[in-house]
């Protein structure tokens, strides 16, 4: 067996995307706007995802976070549904 260690480098990483952003601030637009007031941003510049915290800044939107959001979406929907 050939021990293949390649390297999973990001190819497609661009320096230059993301420089805009360290300098101005992300562009964030609203990808997804939920029923409890959530709302997840992506940045039209370097793509990265968002959403607030319970402080109302923005926070990078990981897979953890995400599956809050939807959780607690599916609380708050319910409440008018149950019952
Ligand atoms: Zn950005």
């Amino acid at each position: 067996m050939a021990n293949k260690t390649k390297l999973n480098t990001e190819e497609s990483y661009n320096p230059f995307i993301g420089i805009g952003c360290k300098l101005f601030g992300h562009r964030y637009r609203i990808t997804k706007r939920y029923q409890s007031n959530l709302k997840e941003f992506e940045c039209a510049q370097c793509k990265k995802q968002f959403t607030l915290d319970g402080y109302g800044h923005y926070t990078p939107l990981t897979p953890k976070i995400k599956r809050v959001n939807e959780v607690f979406e599916s609380f708050y929907t319910k409440k008018g549904l149950v019952g």
